[in-house]
């Protein structure tokens, strides 16, 4: 039986809204806590960089964490166009993604760039969410536990543990494409995972296990109750408050 870990339930809000609508989006979920029952589940939301501090204002004083969508290895230094996690955890960030399958595809980021980008988190003191997840010709070829074990290995920084590090199974064909896979299906990677984090980690049987790809208020109550599923990476339904608040209380508490 795996052990009771409080769910997380992270808004991914990708390279969408600008800042009036985000603020207003933000200024929502803070005000659906303070007068409504919270949600048994931590929340976070990762906006866009340029409104980090914007949203940051939005969110303080509640317990709202606040993400970003990537970092670079670096502190500082000649990468153009680069953020680095020493200036997101400067802007307020508690979180940071890395090696969503966007950016593995978009950027070509690998595996050891991921290990990298969540190693330079863990310095500046923030939670890596490290993405894995199969594509569909990975998963129609019968390899998608292979791929998810050898992307978490490879992707996983020697010093990961609860407190610094999350991981988010996102199947790439499930990522905003309304087909997720079966609740069996999620068990079975999810509790992979998790016996790699246990023979990895120390602590490996409390890391936060996060499912991604097309959740909605619909599908939450049974994606977000599987076993060894710790809540949910959103994407478009986190644009939505009504949709993201529901996920939320979909997990149970
Ligand atoms: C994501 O991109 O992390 C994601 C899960 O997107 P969506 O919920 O839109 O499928």
């Amino acid at each position: 039986m795996a052990q009771r870990v409080t769910p997380l339930v992270a808004g991914n809000w990708k390279m969408n809204l600008l800042r009036r609508d985000a603020v207003a989006l933000a200024c929502d979920l803070v005000t659906r806590l303070q007068t409504g029952s919270a949600p048994g589940c931590d929340l976070l939301v990762c906006p866009p960089a340029v409104m980090l501090h914007a949203v940051a204002e939005a969110l303080a004083g509640s317990p709202v964490a606040l993400g970003a969508q990537d970092c670079h290895t670096e502190v500082s230094g000649a990468h153009t166009g680069d953020i680095s996690a020493a200036m997101l955890a400067d802007a307020g960030c508690s979180h940071v993604i890395v090696g969503h399958s966007e950016r593995r595809a978009d950027h070509g980021e690998d595996d050891a760039l991921v290990r990298e980008k969540a190693r330079a988190a863990h310095e500046q003191g923030m939670r890596a969410i490290i993405c894995v997840g199969e594509t569909l010709e990975q998963r129609d070829a019968g390899n998608t536990i292979q791929v998810v074990e050898a992307q978490l290995n490879g992707s996983l920084p020697l010093e990961a543990a609860a407190a610094n590090t999350v991981i988010a199974y996102e199947p790439v064909w499930a990522i905003g494409t309304g087909r997720t896979p079966t609740a069996a299906d999620v068990a079975e990677v999810h509790a992979r995972i998790r016996d790699v984090l246990v023979k990895r980690l120390p602590d490996g049987e409390t890391v936060r296990i996060l499912y991604g790809g097309s959740v909605n208020p619909g599908n939450a109550p049974e994606l977000m109750t599987v076993e060894n599923v710790n809540g949910g990476l959103i994407g478009g339904a986190s644009l939505k408050a009504d949709d993201f608040w529901a996920i939320a209380r979909a997990c149970p508490g």
